[in-house]
């Protein structure tokens, strides 16, 4: 009997409040209570075995309470496994059917409800008799559901997790894509496609990606109720392209100018993107014969063929003016934007426009133009990009492009120390996977 109850005992949560901890002494005293304070202990998970023989010495006996287990309550918790519904799950918490009938009707308008996520946990408070009290469920995001009954009835509430943030450092080698390298680094795609974005100036993820390029990346990860939520921010990112490191270090100075940042504090953020095509799971992936890239000699084309699927976004290579949108023989449906310093851009075969796209209009960098199609004279769906000085096409690669300003020269010193260890980071993680790799 003692050998179980000291078992039972390493198995109780770090966090038992002192309260609930002389209840637990109080029972464990009374051989009769054995059962209840077995059932008193059972929820939430042990971070680290407490040491329990102290704590039993170290304390005097509480004056007697009555006890009663009609009032005392648990908590339980259960994850969600492939395939349940709310019902298997309080069935499997052990709520008694009735409260759960009651629970069911309540949450019949509650979304997060109907659509569990496997994974994620489902933690219950209930009486000794499987009386539920409160439910609670963090689905992710920032938002944890809890339902929680009053009089009859259950009532919902949203309430804002706790998250706290966790830095993570991963990175990877690229064997087939960029996204089947992250996946395997176990980086979320948020976080991919922040390195794309943040690189984009430099590097034209759709064609320059080569098999063993690689990545490391150090970025925040939002924690809610200890159960991962979402990744946050790149805090800084190292692409070695083709044996050609690029780095990148988001950094905020005191007078809010912010951005990411090479080494040395240039911006990198330059005035037209490398590529206008927007990069994603579906676009991306040089190994695919079907999405790779139409190559053709610069000389003969004078401008940029990329392969994707019809329908994939096209996105404004930089702010400019929108000089034509329409069809043009050849091009199909054709945009062509108009930039600072005679510069303009060319996107043709368009399989449709943005909506409210005409000409005169504004666009930002990035900003969704279009969708590759077909139209005009295309074999098969892939945007021709152009990119002009004074009416002529140009080689975009062979121009050098105006960068966005770097960090002001009296943030300089702040900068230095705010990246070095961020750097001594990558080189640490550069050093790691260099040695796995060999
Ligand atoms: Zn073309």
């Amino acid at each position: 009997m003692l050998g179980d109850k000291n078992s039972i005992l390493a198995h109780k949560p770090l966090a038992l409040t002192k309260k609930r901890l002389r209840w637990l002494i109080l029972l464990s005293s009374f051989p009769l209570f054995g059962m209840v304070a077995a059932f008193g202990i059972a929820p939430e998970t042990s971070l680290e075995e407490p040491p329990v023989e102290e704590v039993i010495l170290g304390l005097d006996l509480p004056e007697i309470i009555p006890v009663s287990s009609a009032n005392m309550t648990f908590w339980r918790q259960e994850s969600v496994q492939r395939g349940d519904t709310i019902a298997t799950l309080l069935s499997r918490l052990e709520v008694n059917n009735q409260n759960a009938a009651i629970f069911l009707r309540d949450a019949r308008d509650v979304k997060a409800m109907h659509q569990l996520v496997p994974g994620k946990i489902v933690h219950v408070q209930t009486t000794a008799t499987g009386e539920l009290l409160l439910l609670r469920y963090f689905p992710g995001g920032s938002e944890q559901l809890v339902m929680e009954k009053s009089g009859s009835a259950f009532k919902v509430s949203e309430k804002a997790a706790d998250l706290e943030t966790h830095i993570q450092m991963k990175s990877g080698v690229i064997n087939s894509s960029l996204f089947a390298a992250v996946d395997k680094a176990g980086v979320p795609e948020s976080v991919a496609i922040q390195i794309v974005d943040i690189l984009a100036s430099d590097i034209d993820f759709h064609r320059d990606l080569r098999k063993g390029d690689r990545f490391t990346v150090v970025y925040d990860s939002l924690y809610g109720n200890g159960e991962p939520a979402r990744a946050g921010r790149v805090l800084s990112v190292e692409f070695v392209n083709q044996g050609v490191p690029h780095r990148a270090v988001y950094f905020q100075a005191e007078n809010g100018e912010s951005g990411y940042y090479a080494p040395d504090g240039k911006n990198l953020r330059k005035a037209f993107l490398r590529s206008p095509l927007e990069f994603s799971r579906i676009s991306s992936g040089f190994s695919s014969a079907r999405f790779h890239p139409i190559l053709k000699t610069w000389r003969a084309h004078r401008g940029i063929d990329y392969a994707a699927p019809t329908g994939t976004r096209v996105k404004a290579a930089a702010d400019g003016t929108v000089a034509l949108a329409g069809w043009q023989g050849g091009y199909g449906n054709v945009i062509i934007l108009q930039h600072q310093g005679q510069y303009s851009t060319v996107y043709g075969h368009l399989s449709t426009f943005a909506k409210g796209l005409r000409q005169g209009q504004r666009v930002s960098q990035g900003d969704i133009i279009g969708h590759v199609g077909a139209t005009g004279m295309a074999t098969g769906p892939h945007l021709h990009y152009e990119f002009r000085f004074n009416g002529v096409q140009r080689d975009p690669l062979r121009v050098a492009m105006p960068a966005a300003n770097p960090v002001s020269a009296k943030y300089m010193g702040a900068f230095y120390d705010y990246t070095k260890p961020l750097m001594a980071r990558l080189d640490m993680l550069r050093g790691t996977h260099l040695a796995f790799v060999d």
